[in-house]
């Protein structure tokens, strides 16, 4: 598992140190350059406690099962890559309740270690520590993607619907409207903080909107992708085909398929193994007087892994095949290795959106 530490981190560790300089000058006098050294030192400190909440989803993760690719540190805080996603709502509820748990106990242990620390530029940054998981644990319950309290919402609502891209859709409204709520926060300092907000409090409210509003709209967009997805079955979508030998005509070829009634036509070597793929758009590019002096394979795509595709393959499956390896045309296979048809892309992306139109 790598964790990646993104450089706009930096630049926080860097704005954290100026802002945090005046309070170190306050507690302990004289350190001169000294003090900014402190604040990186607490920032450093601040994000290994980001780093604690990360690693508890990736250690969650990993106890259900699901590979876990990547820890990211961003100027946001940080983001756990897992492959794949929980299978039923009770471990996506694990998964994601257990970050914001991680953080209000860190706090907490923080807050406790307060009482017992001297004071001075020690107990400054136990109190900071201890104030800022406790308030990474509680914002990260709010209800709204992308936030942990998000997929919360989410693993409630599939638990209540029997349904997780509901659950995402829901959860991502949750997040939309956190966003707009962030965004008007400046607006309601003054009543709730008795505080007028200066241009850095528009800043940050608008960065923190813009980054909630896209998380929660990206899971929006995909989960009614993903809805329509199980729709799409090779099999039910794929054309007939036709084997002709290599070196035919391409006219020939053609009228063989027409008799067939095949909608594809693919090659087969002297070993009687499918070696080409007749790409239609190719065939209907060439003219019909050119066509009896054109081999077929020339209008055709070499068969190679990506695209023998096993007949029954649907769903994400099918998606993540085409998008490996992108082709107009693919091969489908049984399992013991005899030609079922061809499936054309076009057919999947005119089912995917016949799916959505429903
Ligand atoms: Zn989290």
């Amino acid at each position: 598992m790598d964790v990646l530490v993104r450089p706009s981190w930096l630049l926080v560790a860097a704005l954290i140190a100026v802002l945090l300089a005046p309070q170190v000058d306050a507690v302990q006098p004289g350190l001169g350059g000294g003090k900014y050294v402190a604040g990186v030192a607490f920032a450093v400190l601040l994000y290994l406690s980001v780093l604690l909440h990360e690693m508890s989803h990736a250690l969650m993760a990993k106890r259900y099962g699901l590979p876990v690719r990547s820890i990211t540190l961003h100027f946001l805080g940080g983001v756990t890559e897992i492959e794949g996603e929980p299978d039923t709502p009770r471990r996506e509820f694990g998964v994601s309740v257990v970050g914001p748990l991680t953080s209000i106990a860190v706090g907490l242990a923080f807050l406790a270690l307060l009482f017992v620390t001297p004071d001075g530029l020690l107990s400054l940054a136990v109190a900071g520590l201890a104030g800022a998981n406790l308030v990474v644990g509680v914002l990260n319950l709010v209800p709204g993607l992308p936030l942990d309290g998000g997929r919360v919402l989410r693993a409630a609502v599939w638990k209540a619907t029997g349904d997780p891209h509901r659950g995402t859709i829901v959860a991502g409204w949750g997040g939309r409207i956190v966003a707009l709520l962030v965004l008007l926060w400046p607006m309601l300092q003054p009543v709730v903080l008795n505080r007028p907000p200066d241009l850095f409090d528009y800043l940050l409210a608008f960065v923190v909107a813009t980054f909630l509003w896209g998380g929660a709209s990206s899971a929006i967009l995909s989960a009614r992708l993903r809805r329509r997805l199980p729709a799409l079955r090779a099999r039910l979508l794929a054309r007939r085909a036709v084997a002709v030998p290599l070196e035919q005509p391409l006219s020939e070829a053609v009228r063989r398929a027409q008799d067939a009634q095949a909608g594809s036509i693919v090659v087969l070597g002297p070993d009687g193994r499918p070696t080409h793929v007749v790409n239609e758009a190719a065939v209907l590019a060439t003219p019909a007087d050119r066509r009896p002096w054109v081999p077929v394979e020339s209008v055709a795509r070499t068969v190679e892994a990506g695209i023998v595709l096993p007949a029954d393959i649907s769903g994400e499956a099918l998606v993540r095949a085409m998008q490996a390896t992108p082709a107009t045309e693919y091969l489908l296979v049984e399992t013991d290795g005899s030609i079922f048809g061809v499936l054309v892309s076009g057919d999947v992306d005119k089912a995917f959106t016949a799916a959505g139109s429903r």
